[in-house]
């Protein structure tokens, strides 16, 4: 642990922001997608810390990352079901498949069935079995806890999330499921309607918006730090970083950080994003390069080499800023981050 680049993790927030999700969404569970190995973050941690604060539904992609949080012994769901492929490690039991397909459906019955959930489509078009394959035989005999489905424009004020909600609710009573959920992070800030009994959040536990009314509510998580590796002064004229962007105007302080696109500091902060030094903000000047990226510091005349800054990363600016979306801006991070738990 002592990359010259890390993380900071608020453990309060990520536990606040679930405690507050959880409140939006009265009577119903809340669970936590922690695929893409906790949206960056870390999935065995996240979940360590939501299993403590109460949380019994937990969400990956693929076994590989169910298989990575099964020492901690936690209920997971597959979200992307069983393929041939994954028989083996889903009959192990560290976790069940929600079934997505036909041939899912009947690949999980032929092989002994046992505990699954259900996606339905409801017009995303994306994963899940019809809404006609719920109500005639296809899901006989399958002992199903969940059935869900996903909204494609929960982060907008689209017809489309009313039809989804109405097309969802006339399934009820037309299965056997013991619980229905259609909400991701975006569907709790619509409201109470599209709760049904869970609710499945993911990039607003880890601190991004995807709706005004969850503005007030979701914390900060992640703060990705770097070291100065060098620290230098530009004369008028002088210009930095690849292609030139930035030209000194007037003798201007620089520091050179530990950071770049392969860490997820995409090229997109070129010019535009910032980093802090208490109060200080300290622009980005020029070209973000792969692992390099130039801050201005005449704000901040007592940093030196070997010294750390803050990157300002509040998600909504940060993918105004970047161009990126706040899904990318966490998932990208990248691998050679420290990632420091506090709180
Ligand atoms: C990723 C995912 C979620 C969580 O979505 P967020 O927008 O990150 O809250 C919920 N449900 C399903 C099926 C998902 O794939």
């Amino acid at each position: 642990m002592n990359a010259p680049h890390r993380l900071r993790l608020d453990s309060a927030a990520l536990v606040t922001n679930w405690r507050a999700l959880a409140a939006l969404s009265g009577p119903a569970a809340c669970g936590a997608a922690i695929k893409a190995d906790g949206y960056g973050l870390g999935a065995v941690e996240v979940a360590r810390r939501l299993a403590h604060a109460g949380c019994h539904d937990f969400f990956v992609a693929t076994w590989a990352e169910a298989e990575a949080l099964a020492p901690l012994g936690l209920p997971v769901a597959v979200l992307h079901g069983v393929r041939e492929e994954d028989m083996a490690a889903a009959r192990e039991g560290f976790a069940w498949p929600v079934l997505n397909t036909e041939l899912q459906v009947a690949r999980w019955r032929a092989a002994g069935g046992g505990r699954c959930d259900v996606m339905v489509d409801t017009g995303m078009s994306r994963l899940g079995v019809s809404a006609a394959a719920v109500s005639d035989s296809t899901l006989d005999g399958l002992e199903i806890g969940t059935l869900m489905s996903h909204l494609a424009s929960a982060d907008e004020d689209s017809p489309l999330n009313a039809r989804q909600l109405a097309a969802f609710t006339a399934l009820k009573g037309h299965h056997s499921a013991k619980r229905m959920s259609l909400a991701n992070s975006a569907a709790i800030g619509i409201g109470r309607d599209y709760a049904f009994d869970l609710v499945r959040p993911g990039l607003a536990l880890y601190g991004g918006v995807p709706r005004a009314e969850l503005a007030g509510t979701v914390r900060q998580v992640v703060t990705p730090e770097a070291q100065i590796l060098q620290r230098r002064r530009l004369q008028p004229g002088d210009v930095i970083g690849y292609n030139a962007l930035f030209t000194a105007e007037r003798p201007t302080e620089v520091a050179i950080l530990n950071l770049g696109y392969a860490d997820g500091y995409w090229r997109g902060f070129s010019q535009r994003g910032a980093a802090r030094h208490g109060d200080a903000r300290l622009p980005v000047l020029g070209r973000v390069s792969m692992d390099l990226t130039a801050i201005a510091v005449d704000a901040a005349p007592d940093l030196a080499e070997g010294d750390w800054v803050a990157i300002d990363y509040a998600l909504p600016e940060a993918a105004a800023l970047s161009g990126m979306s706040q899904y990318e801006l966490l998932t990208g991070l990248g691998k050679r981050f420290d990632r420091v738990w506090v709180g």
